[in-house]
């Protein structure tokens, strides 16, 4: 075995044995087989870049299908966060990936940071704005109010995107653009 060929196999050989000490060094349990990861670039979130990592523990926490996480450093992510001046809004570009423009406006009217970040993120993951609506509901957004700071999706949102995740082998991309 090359030393490159050693250096490949390590990520497994420490899995194995992060598996054979029965889980306890592992704090979360294992991601389902199935999961899509969808790495994220906050590096242009400015300061919203807390918010986008909270907004990503959430999805985390509320789905197995899909998770997020940080890109490697030189790698493409699929979603790009970015800080403006204007409304937050999500360009999604196929299902997983896109890009959100974290508005300050929004924020400047007392918007919760957390739910903003959620909210953008439910947009990538498939979900459709569905205001007006309660605070309860993520993608209600900003019809909810600025007291609204839920940032959880509520059952009927995590079971869509457990669904179009799970759909995803045979889903054809699609691309929409959503204002708030
Ligand atoms: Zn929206």
């Amino acid at each position: 075995m090359t030393s490159s060929r050693l250096v490949r196999a390590l990520p497994v050989a420490i899995a194995a044995v992060l598996a054979l000490a029965g889980g306890q060094a592992v704090a979360a349990p294992a991601p389902d087989a199935a999961a899509r990861v969808v790495t994220y670039d906050a590096s242009g979130a400015a300061e919203f870049k807390d918010a986008v990592t909270k907004g990503a523990a959430v999805w985390n926490q509320s789905v197995k299908n899909v998770q997020l996480k940080p890109v490697t450093s030189g790698q493409r992510a699929n979603l790009r966060v970015v800080a403006d001046n204007g409304w937050p809004r999500a360009q999604v570009t196929a299902l997983g990936s896109g890009t959100i423009y974290f508005g300050r406006q929004a924020v400047d009217e007392g918007h919760n940071t957390v739910r903003i970040a959620s909210h953008e993120m439910g947009h990538i993951l498939g979900l459709p704005d569905v205001k007006p609506g309660p605070c309860s509901s993520l993608m209600s957004g900003a019809s909810a109010g600025t007291s609204c700071t839920n940032a959880n999706p509520n059952a009927a949102e995590k079971a869509e995107v457990e669904d179009a995740f799970a759909l995803l082998e045979s889903s054809a991309a699609t691309t929409a653009a959503y204002k708030d």
